[in-house]
């Protein structure tokens, strides 16, 4: 038996820059894990089928789930004939802007490395994972990471300074495609960057300043309760605001741990689902 952990993340910035020929995004993004985890086991079977068990209602058994196609990557192409039962104890929320699926793909990954003892570096099993998803190969590394190409280019930073974060989740479910294909992109100054520089100076007024989200303005537009989190969030002193992925989820940042508290109290009277955890980096 081997267990891994599986990190949700958060966008500290997500640029759109132009729209490629293949039709993905050309994207910037400053990603960070938070402590916010799935817990994944995972045991060689007798015969060679992948079961997927998990008590969640909402996680799907079979092919459709994510770490399924990843466990069935990785023994096609490692020759694996042992399956493997693989159990997802689900504690990010789903369809949430905090790339569960892709987190839950990333620790089979490296699962199935360990299980089997394949020995294969991070790097190739990142490479591997892009074919699945663009979010899974900043999942496979965690931490902290600028993240270019449509995701899958992975520049690994240090870890912000510490920090504490309130995230609310409305009771909605927002398609990731549906808001790229409503995007306009190209007007919006790029903010990656700005977050790079201030994550590396360890500078945590900065790291405020550049938080920025390009599907922010779309996704609001369309879920005016993503905007009512994000403005609450904002007056209820939090330092700075802003939504993850494609939404609905929001976080609001805090220094201190008190000022955090207050943040969480404020947010659970207009929200039923808020977490309150710190920054992984
Ligand atoms: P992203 O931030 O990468 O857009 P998300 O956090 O918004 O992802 P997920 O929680 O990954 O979204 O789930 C989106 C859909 O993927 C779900 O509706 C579910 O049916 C499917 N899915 C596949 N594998 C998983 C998994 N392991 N856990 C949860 N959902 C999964």
């Amino acid at each position: 038996m081997h267990y891994e952990t599986a990190p949700a993340k958060i966008n500290l910035t997500l640029d759109t820059l132009y729209k490629r020929n293949d039709g993905y995004h050309e994207v910037s993004m400053v990603m960070t894990t938070v402590d916010l985890n799935d817990n994944l086991s995972f045991e060689r079977r007798k015969d060679r089928k992948i079961v997927i068990q998990s008590d969640h209602q909402f996680v799907p058994t079979d092919r459709r789930n994510l770490a399924y196609q990843a466990a069935e990557l990785m023994m096609e192409r490692y020759h694996i004939e042992t399956g493997v039962t693989i159990n997802i104890d689900k504690h990010i929320p789903i369809a949430a802007g905090l790339a569960g699926g892709s987190a839950d793909a990333a620790a089979t990954f490296r699962g199935l490395n360990s299980l089997y003892n394949l020995g294969i570096e991070l790097s190739e099993l990142a490479d591997l994972s892009a074919e699945l998803g663009s979010d899974i190969p900043f999942c496979v590394y965690g931490g902290t990471a600028l993240a270019t190409g449509r995701g899958e280019i992975i520049e690994r930073l240090k870890s912000p300074p510490h920090a504490w974060l309130v995230l609310a989740k409305p009771n909605i479910s927002v398609s990731t495609k549906s808001i790229y294909r409503a995007l306009r992109p190209g007007k919006n100054k790029a903010a990656s960057q700005e977050m790079k520089t201030a994550i590396l100076n360890e500078d945590y007024q900065s790291i405020v300043s550049a938080l920025k989200n390009d599907l922010e303005e779309v996704t609001v537009k369309k879920y005016p309760e993503v905007k009512k989190l994000l403005e609450n969030m904002r007056v209820s002193g939090s330092d700075g605001a802003l939504m993850s992925g494609s939404g609905p989820t929001v976080f609001g940042i805090c220094r201190k741990e008190r000022q955090s508290i207050h943040l969480y109290n404020a947010m659970k009277g207009c929200c039923s689902e808020v977490y309150r955890i710190r920054l992984l980096g």
